[in-house]
């Protein structure tokens, strides 16, 4: 790929995905297989002003023989220079950047029982943390093609084509070129994004909606309840001290978190899953006073039913997001088996935690508050699409009044 395409796309994720802005300190978790893209963005958030960028690099294969080889005991335990570095990020507030490139199906063939119970072991020592640092800092996820993945995508290419037609996908989905290859102005583009967002949402929260009835042909009629005191948001975010940031690079999803205990019916998957390293695919879940009390798959039901019951949040809904049918990554028909992606190519639920900053005045509220307002607690957070041509979106208002959003796959308005 064009190296000048590279450096706006690694400006892009500097300046408006992480907002690097003078005297922050950067810290960005890359894998190995991508130095010289990661040197360029390092660059770019020099540039940006940053005082000091600090590279957590990661290898698969590494991490998978950890899993296989240590005790789960081992494996469980967050050591102290872990939670050194956790202290360190609650005192920096780091702009945190996440490129992903690594194989999605990398972690196949480990033992999932004992990387689970890892997690949640780890998860103890680390919530804390997490909860303390929660909407204070600026993050942004995007991605780079690794080798692996980007034959995953393309399997029948060879490994430099697959690299740089993954490229090419990342690349016009971004922003950063059009359909045709042409070069954009990235952040121009964004600016635009972030107008037409701003426009929806604020039509949604001033609908004043207390539930939303999925219906599709597939079988989907589902109902889910929404928050007194909940918001929709989409594209970027504010920290709590103010500052504007763009957590997702690509994204074409509005979102709101429901109500944690309210959900009825049935809702069917309509693309495969990525989990843990593997995919679950054609699947339904049945929901009754707001938690999953059923589902099945025709692909990996067992890793689905292990990801309900992780832990008592599992079962409940985190996330409501809608992406319209016709979305340029839908339109793109590549399959990415990256949720960053995947998740915007259609409407989508995720199961588990529930984010914080929809509900009004989130900050004045401490977690467990915030919990008890119906904001899904969990140590897992999995988006699983259901968005489909057919699919309608009513919102139910206070008065049982109807309020079309999304018909045959796209926005009502
Ligand atoms: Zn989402």
């Amino acid at each position: 790929m064009k190296r000048t395409l590279l450096r706006n796309y690694a400006r892009l994720i500097a300046r408006t995905g992480g907002a690097v802005k003078k005297k922050d300190t950067v810290i960005i978790q890359a894998a190995l297989d991508q130095p010289e893209f990661i040197t360029m963005l390092c660059d770019e958030c020099y540039k940006a002003g940053a005082e000091r960028v600090i590279v957590e690099w990661s290898h698969q294969p590494v991490k998978k023989l950890g899993i296989r080889h240590m005790k789960a005991e081992t494996l469980g335990r967050v050591e102290c220079y872990e939670e050194a570095m956790l202290k360190y990020r609650l005192e920096k507030n780091p702009v945190m950047i996440y490129i992903l490139s690594e194989d999605p199906n990398g972690l196949k063939g480990i033992n999932q029982s004992k990387y689970s119970q890892a997690i949640q072991s780890r998860y103890k020592v680390i919530k804390p943390y997490r909860d303390e640092m929660d909407n204070k800092y600026k993050w942004c996820i995007a991605a780079a093609p690794g080798k692996e993945w980007a034959k995953t995508v393309y399997p029948e290419e060879r490994t430099s084509t697959a690299i740089e037609k993954l490229w090419r996908a990342i690349l016009y989905t971004s922003r950063v070129i059009d359909k045709e290859g042409n070069r954009l102005d990235p952040i121009e583009e964004w600016n635009k994004h972030s107008e037409s967002f701003k426009k929806r949402c604020k039509i949604l929260n001033e609908a004043g909606l207390t539930a939303l009835h999925y219906k599709a042909s597939n079988g989907t009629d589902l109902t889910v309840g929404l928050m007194k005191n909940g918001n929709f948001l989409g594209g970027g975010e504010h920290t709590l001290s103010g500052e504007y940031f763009n957590p997702n690079i690509p994204t074409e999803e509005i979102f709101t978190t429901p109500f944690a205990g309210k959900a009825e019916g049935i809702v069917y998957s309509s693309m495969p899953l990525s989990y843990r390293g593997e995919i679950i695919d054609g699947f339904s879940i049945t929901f009754r006073d707001g938690k999953a009390v059923d589902c099945s798959a025709e692909k990996n039901e067992k890793l689905l039913r292990e990801m309900i019951s992780m832990d008592e949040g599992a079962s409940m809904l985190g996330e409501c997001a809608f992406v319209p049918y016709d979305s340029p990554i839908n339109q793109s028909g590549i399959m990415f088996y990256e949720t960053l992606f995947d998740e915007n190519a259609a409407c989508h639920l995720a199961l588990g935690e529930g984010f914080t900053n929809t509900v009004t005045d989130y900050f004045r509220y401490s977690k467990k508050e915030l919990h008890g307002m119906g904001v899904n607690d969990s140590s897992i957070h999995v988006d699983f699409m259901i968005g489909t041509n057919d699919l309608s979106i009513t919102g139910i208002k206070e008065n049982g009044e109807n309020f079309p959003i999304f018909i045959d796959g796209g926005w009502a308005f």
